[in-house]
């Protein structure tokens, strides 16, 4: 099923749940604003290539909009909708001050050489740049970018507006990133985990696990996860004989496999929870550029233990409330904090 029907088939699931009025339903579902660039650069052998850049910003009822940016072939307008969409609830549910965005190139990075996708990041942040801002959009790293592709930002965002270290998060530590940015969705991923495994009586100690993909958040997430006592099984499994499965990517399940995983009695830590330890650090560094202090590495990772430690007992709550699984759990969580927020916030013109 296409990203953004499964997306938008869970959120109008959570609405109905919550016995949300229609038309402020509709609201919450129509993004906020849709971007579309072209970046042209000249290749490192002088011809042209040009690609497709897109920003959508979903909802800004509870503060600044606020996700990646990623860089893959498969980027299409469909998949960052859902994605920017995703932000929204996940940042509601960590329960910090932002809306949801994402954005992303269409393009293979493997492809292009460290300059090319200097120039491209270049190109896009200057169709871009008067879009996001510190208050406005705050992007962040995502897949096939990184550290080096938001210091690129953050320069040329600095041309036109002035330094401004905090337009963007997931930076290097000497351009005002925050210790602990790096490993956060990983380590995020563990503090989720143990509460879960709390849940049933069971600790991290001896279970086995199985990692589906080694980018930065599974490679850490393997890491931290096998210090604790877990045990690593890196082969991949063919059919899932898992009684828990953590998302720790953005929207690995379908609606479908949804279905099917939970008939067979298999409990899912759905996504918009369990990977929000990478957006709460990069809320913990937004934090610290303005304040202009820097947190030591020990109090970042407490505060997102504190963060997602609470993550969990709320989605725990809407669970029995709605008498639903955590998926919907989360899903009410986040929608009924944004649905909130536009409603104080009013449609008065
Ligand atoms: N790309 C990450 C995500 O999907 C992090 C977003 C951010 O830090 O803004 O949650």
């Amino acid at each position: 099923m296409n990203a953004l029907v499964a997306t938008n088939r869970n959120f109008k699931l959570a609405a109905r749940l919550l016995g949300l009025d229609s038309k402020l339903e509709k609201s919450l579902l129509i993004p906020f604003r849709e971007i579309k660039v072209e970046c042209t650069i000249p290749k490192d052998d002088g011809t042209l290539a040009s690609f497709v850049g897109f920003r959508v910003q979903h909802d800004n009822a509870r503060g600044p909009m606020k996700g990646g940016i990623r860089y893959h072939q498969e980027v299409d307008p469909d998949e960052v909708n859902a994605l920017a969409q995703l932000m929204t609830w996940k940042t509601a549910v960590a329960n910090i001050p932002y809306g949801g965005a994402k954005g992303g190139i269409g393009c293979n990075p493997g492809d292009l050489s460290v300059s090319e996708l200097e120039r491209l990041t270049r190109v896009f942040t200057q169709k871009i740049h008067d879009l996001i801002g510190i208050h406005t959009d705050v992007p962040a790293p995502d897949m096939g970018t990184g550290p080096q592709t938001m210091a690129w930002i953050l320069d040329e965002y600095s041309k036109f507006h002035g330094y401004s270290p905090a337009v963007v998060t997931g930076k290097p530590i000497d351009l005002g990133g925050s210790l602990g940015r790096d490993a956060a969705t990983g380590r995020g991923v563990l503090f989720a985990t143990e509460a879960l495994l709390n849940e049933y009586g069971k600790s991290i100690s001896g279970q086995r696990f199985v990692i589906q993909g080694f980018g930065n958040v599974g490679s850490w997430a393997a890491q931290l996860i096998s210090e604790q006592g877990g045990k690593i099984v890196l082969e991949n499994a063919n059919e899932i004989k898992a009684k828990f499965i953590i998302e720790a990517a953005n929207h690995p399940t379908d609606p479908e496999a949804d279905e099917i995983l939970s008939k067979k009695g298999v409990v899912i830590l759905p996504d918009i929870y369990a990977n929000s330890g990478g957006v709460t650090v990069s809320y913990f560094e937004w934090v610290q550029n303005i304040q202009g202090f820097l947190w030591d590495e020990e109090k970042v990772n407490n505060e997102l233990k504190t963060y997602m430690t609470k993550g969990f007992k709320d989605v725990k709550e809407m669970c029995k409330a709605h008498n639903c699984d955590l998926r919907m759990g989360a899903f009410t969580l986040g929608v009924n904090r944004v649905a909130r927020a536009t409603v104080l916030r009013g449609w008065e013109a």
